[in-house]
């Protein structure tokens, strides 16, 4: 079965409103075994509105449509779908009756615009609307079915529940595992896995995702059993990518440096110059995360660095604060002064300022102190990048290269 969904709203073309029931039905689609080909978004505009039906009627089995069911004026869409079917609009004693009701139960009078909800073309079918006045509509015509629900997402999705998606299923499920990869670029992963592109079930396929690299690998089948069976040689096969791969699904590298953290037993203290605390705050995002890290510095000062890390003073004064030796005595002194298994330091040039070698915009180095010694690397993250990138992206470092010390 072929779909296609069809939103209609001006305010979604002019970027006001996010079209969250696009995404919502098309996974909702998706999780049937149901094939998306296209998601069309068009404005309260009943001759475009017109054109965007009959060109969905002319290559998808299934049309989805969203918004324009209200009572106003500029909701036009079941005019525009009775048009298409070559109808008037009739109007449906039940759907007036509930529509009455429902001003009745909140005590408020009805305005007689709202009748117009109450209006079908013959052929079609109310779908019931338990939250608001504005009744869906399904309708068939030359072997195509339409279903239009109402804009605001609470009633699209309790109708899509309670009416729509019963009559779809049968038609298999599509399951996906979500596999992530740290310390490696997504051209570099992709000529890694390559072989798995061409393959069509499972289907892979990469995304470069702030500082790491996701492969999703999509199974359709029958059940979930076959689903899953059919997933399981590539998502193993795929897993085995050392050191890159890290976890899946809902996993992160926060969660999964404080599972390793967790199973050693061991804690982490951390000193921050240019990340302002976003490690510690990231590391903090994990129920349980009391259980391994310490605390950490916000060094930001060069002073500070002194004081409270121990940074010595007058390599400072001769180097400047962004360099190896300052990010390794960053990491020692968390680790020692905090009293940690584990130390990261972090020191670097977020953006450009008159203090920022010509060049340097955008350095970041990172040092992990460990029971076994201390390893810092350099990282270019590019001149232009905004500094909440930057940030990110050097803590998505530090996370990884603890968690390559702690796969040891
Ligand atoms: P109502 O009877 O409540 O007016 P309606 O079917 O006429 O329903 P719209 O007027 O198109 O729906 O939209 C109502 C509200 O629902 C919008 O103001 C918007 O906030 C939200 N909405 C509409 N379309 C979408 C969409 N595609 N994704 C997310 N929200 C939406
Ligand atoms: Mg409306």
């Amino acid at each position: 079965m072929r779909a296609e969904i069809l939103c209609v709203g001006t305010e979604l073309l002019i970027g006001q409103v996010v079209n969250t029931n696009a995404t919502f039905l098309s996974r909702e689609l998706a999780a049937l075994g149901i094939d998306v080909h296209w998601v069309v978004t068009v404005g309260d505009n009943f001759e475009r509105l017109g054109q965007a039906i009959a060109e969905a009627a002319s290559r998808a089995d299934l049309v989805l449509l969203s918004g324009g069911l209200g009572p106003t004026e500029d909701d036009i869409t079941i005019e525009a779908i009775a048009r298409y079917l070559g109808e008037g609009l009739e109007e449906r004693a039940d759907v007036r009756q509930h529509i009455e009701e429902l001003f009745r139960k909140r005590n408020r009078p009805m305005n007689p615009t709202n009748l117009k909800q109450a209006l079908f073309p013959p052929s079609a079918t109310p779908i019931p609307n338990p939250s608001g006045t504005a009744y869906g509509l399904y309708a068939e015509r030359n072997g195509t079915q339409f279903m239009s629900f109402p804009g605001v997402p609470f009633e699209l999705e309790v109708m899509w529940r309670s009416w729509a998606r019963p009559r779809l299923t049968g038609s298999g499920v599509i399951q996906s595992v979500l596999l992530k990869y740290a310390g490696i670029g997504e051209s570099d992963l992709a000529s890694k896995v390559s072989t798995y592109f061409q393959g069509t079930n499972p289907t892979v396929a990469p995304y470069a995702s702030n500082g790491e690299v996701h492969l999703r690998v999509t199974a359709k089948a029958a059940s979930s059993e076959d689903a899953e069976a059919l997933l399981a040689p590539t998502v193993a096969a795929l897993s085995a990518i050392t050191p890159y791969y890290y976890g899946r699904n809902e996993e992160t590298l926060p969660s999964v440096v404080g599972k390793l953290l967790l199973e050693h037993k061991q804690t982490v203290a951390l000193a921050e110059s240019c990340t302002g605390g976003l490690l510690a705050s990231r590391i903090t995002d994990i129920s349980g995360a009391s259980n391994y890290l310490v605390g950490g510095l916000v060094v930001y000062a060069t002073r500070l660095k002194t004081e409270l890390a121990g940074v010595n003073a007058d390599w400072l004064a001769a180097h400047g604060t962004v360099n190896r030796e300052v990010a390794e005595e960053l990491a020692n002194g968390a680790r020692v002064r905090l009293r940690a298994d584990w130390g990261i330091g972090i020191t670097g040039w977020a953006s450009n300022g008159p203090d920022v070698p010509a060049g340097d915009a955008g350095l970041v180095w990172v040092a992990i102190a460990g029971p076994a010694g201390t390893e810092a690397e350099a990282h270019r993250f590019g001149e232009k990048t905004p500094r909440e990138v930057i940030k990110y992206r050097a803590t998505q470092v530090a996370l990884d290269l603890l968690r390559r010390r702690l796969l040891i």
